[in-house]
């Protein structure tokens, strides 16, 4: 294993260990979405609080399953909150880009610097490429968390 595999180990498993955002809000004034991954046994609840300026001014995310769910709704929520709706569906893109390319068997292309830094600590999910079955788990967060700016933004 590379140090950068490591490093990626550390960085899933110090979310999954610390949940950021842990919790609930209450609705209404939040928008809550439920998430389920069947092939996984994962759920991810999320809790939001969207202004009339489109920021993400509050953000809570619930559920249980696997480390790659948790740990990405941890991350998901560090790098949407206090945002704009339009930097969370940026970064949505980009993540849910990585993913797919193993999804369709294409090659793997490296990410540019800059996607990797606009990423943060989203970036240590990057292996999870490597295992088709898992994509579902990382992506689930993002998944449900644009069911919560859908209806908010309804
Ligand atoms: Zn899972």
């Amino acid at each position: 294993m590379s140090d950068i595999e490591d490093l990626y180990r550390e960085i899933i498993l110090d979310h999954y260990r610390s949940p950021r955002n842990a919790g609930e809000l209450e609705t209404p004034p939040a928008t809550k979405a439920e998430g389920f991954n069947p092939l996984c046994g994962d759920e991810i609840v999320v809790y939001l609080i969207l202004d009339d300026a489109g920021i993400i001014t509050d953000l809570k995310v619930g559920g249980q399953g696997c480390s790659i769910s948790q740990s990405s709704a941890s991350m998901m929520s560090a790098a949407v909150k206090g945002k704009t709706v339009e930097h969370a569906r940026e970064v949505m893109k980009t993540f849910k880009g990585l993913m797919s390319i193993a999804e369709t068997g294409a090659e793997l292309t490296e990410p540019t610097p800059d996607e990797i830094r606009k990423l943060g600590d989203l970036a240590a999910l990057r292996g999870v490429v490597k295992f088709p079955t898992r994509i579902k788990c990382a992506t689930l967060s993002w998944n449900t968390l644009d069911e919560a700016l859908n209806e908010a933004q309804a």
